[in-house]
């Protein structure tokens, strides 16, 4: 797809995760003098060893939208990756288009990666060529407001920057007071299933591979045969018809009941009463203000209560628009974290989910079929086996980063170094997510599955996760000791016999 133009006034660069017909980078463009630049990069790709499903995803939206901005007359160089390419990396393409078109200006919005905005600066730098990189109005939280909320104050609660946000945009407002008189549904929301397990409920939508799809997908299969995950379930959406088309069916048919499930997990069963929405969002086919505009209207309607459009908006206009404003105030320093010291290697069958670990291999084992974990399997499963291990932030970092479809830095990094991890030493969460198997048995039918038993920390069938979690208080329990909301914790852990204590030190994680 890519051609040559005789002259450019602006190249203005669309990166993958940028991927809108309105966004700031088309203010001013005239189709007769500028162009727009997009490129696959054999270096984007693997940087981290990324998930085949994640590279399909970004190449397919990416080929799409070109083609969308050529159907809206704007000029478009597009270079698709070449199979036989060892290296190319996207500063690289860029400097050697820049040397031959000169161009007056390179204009972008500004890259949500930090290294991503380093590469190309620089590169334009290198070829004389100034840049102007545009605030992105993708987000709901300019940057600025972000830091001056953030400015003087020791901690960064999100809690307290959602009802500044809620404030600020009017949503779920009436005047100065929240709808319904509460800020926070969570006693309603959160429920487990019970022994019965979920109540019937809609299968998501799938968007069948046209075309362009099926060429990728053959692309990626060849070239990035060797990475982790598999192509075979691929119907994510990839324009921005298919993904607004997700949204009305989510409001429609699944939001009413997402708040009540939020944190429920069950074999079998990835999606539940999720959106589904991060990869759209984050590759912006849709934008955050509507999304919020289809949840808050189907509460006025009636369609959907109080506790479940309230559950959704804090995850967009809260935890969404904070971790954002947490990774450009603290990046690239923020990236190096390690509070607690965690020195040991990611666990092999992270990679395969070849584990004895009942819950580890339904959510590691789902998310190489499908590229998509909830939350709580998130949180509450990889990262949390992660932290009570110990495990170097970098490389539990770079899993996220790979694995996981809608992963882009600016919200995979605060939500694993910070939330999951506690690396940050508590600048994002008050308290580290640490728990035991009993939290996964509440949560779950995993255990039922499992050759360990949740309730045990010591002997040949003790949880790894109950274990480890003793273990955990134990390592850092004078860290933990001026924490209020760890007393508890720390309480209990003296109850257990020094013996039991000298067992539960000396024994080794689980090599499956
Ligand atoms: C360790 C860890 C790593 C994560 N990595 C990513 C990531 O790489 N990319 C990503 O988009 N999200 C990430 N999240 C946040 C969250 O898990 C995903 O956004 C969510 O699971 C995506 O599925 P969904 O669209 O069905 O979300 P839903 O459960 O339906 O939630 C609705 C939307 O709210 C937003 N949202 C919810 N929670 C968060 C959060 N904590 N931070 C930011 N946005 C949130 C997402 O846009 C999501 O689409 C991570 C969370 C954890 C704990
Ligand atoms: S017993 Fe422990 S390891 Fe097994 S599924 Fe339950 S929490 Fe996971």
């Amino acid at each position: 797809m890519s051609n040559r133009p005789h002259s450019v006034r602006h190249l203005v660069v669309v990166l993958g995760d940028q991927l809108d017909a309105e966004s700031a980078a088309f203010d001013g463009f005239d189709p007769r003098r500028d162009r727009v630049w997009m490129a696959e990069a054999v270096g984007e790709a693997e940087y981290v060893r990324s998930h085949k499903v994640r590279l399909a995803l970004f190449f397919s939206a990416m080929r799409h939208f070109a083609d969308e901005l050529k159907q809206r007359g704007r000029p478009v160089t597009y270079h698709e990756l070449d199979p036989h390419d060892a290296r190319s990396s996207l500063a690289g393409r860029m400097t050697a288009d820049l040397r031959d078109w000169k161009p007056e200006r390179v204009i972008g919005v500004e890259p949500g990666e930090h290294r991503v905005r380093e590469d190309l600066t620089h590169a334009a730098h290198e070829a004389g060529i100034p840049v102007e990189w545009r605030s992105d109005r993708h987000f709901l939280c300019p940057r600025e407001v972000f830091d001056d909320w953030a400015e003087g104050r020791k901690t960064f609660r999100q809690e307290h920057f959602y009802r500044m946000m809620r404030r600020r945009t009017g949503v779920l407002m009436d005047g100065e007071e929240p709808v319904g008189g509460m800020w926070n549904y969570d006693a309603e929301n959160r429920a487990s299933f019970g022994r019965e397990g979920p109540p019937d409920h809609p299968s998501p939508p799938a968007y069948r591979p046209d075309a362009i799809t099926r060429e990728v997908l053959e692309l990626v299969a060849r070239r990035f045969g060797g990475h982790p995950g598999s192509l075979d379930a691929f119907a994510w959406p990839v324009t921005r018809a298919q993904a607004l088309d997700a949204l009305q069916r989510f409001v429609r048919e699944r939001l009413a009941s997402f708040g009540r499930y939020q944190d429920a997990m069950w074999t079998g069963e990835p999606y539940l009463w999720h959106s589904l929405l991060s990869s759209s969002l984050n590759l912006h086919l849709l934008r955050p203000h509507e999304v919020l505009a289809a949840a808050t209207a189907a509460f006025r309607d009636g369609v959907v209560p109080a506790a479940a459009a309230e559950g959704f908006v804090r995850q967009i206009l809260g935890w969404r628009e904070y971790v954002r404003g947490i990774y450009h105030r603290f990046m690239p320093e923020y990236a190096q974290r390690n509070a607690l010291g965690a020195d040991r290697p990611l666990p092999e069958f992270y990679w395969t989910g070849e584990t004895a670990m009942a819950c580890l291999r339904e959510a590691i084992g789902q998310t190489l079929s499908t590229g998509y974990a909830h939350h709580i399997q998130r949180l509450m499963i990889t990262g949390l086996y992660s932290l009570l291990l110990g495990v170097r932030p970098k490389e539990i970092h770079e899993w996220y980063l790979a694995i996981y479809l809608d992963a882009v830095e600016w919200v995979e990094l605060p939500n694993v170094l910070g939330m999951s991890q506690y690396a940050d030493g508590g600048l994002l969460a008050s308290k580290p997510y640490a728990a035991g198997g009993a939290y996964i048995r509440r949560m779950s039918n995993y255990c039922r599955g499992c050759r360990y038993r949740p309730d045990r920390r010591t002997g040949d069938d003790a949880c790894p996760f109950t274990r480890l979690y003793w273990a955990f208080l134990d390592r850092h329990r004078r860290r933990l000791k001026g924490n209020p909301r760890m007393s508890l914790a720390l309480r209990n852990l003296d109850r257990i016999p020094k013996s039991e204590l000298r067992e539960i030190r000396k024994a080794r994680p689980e090599k499956r």
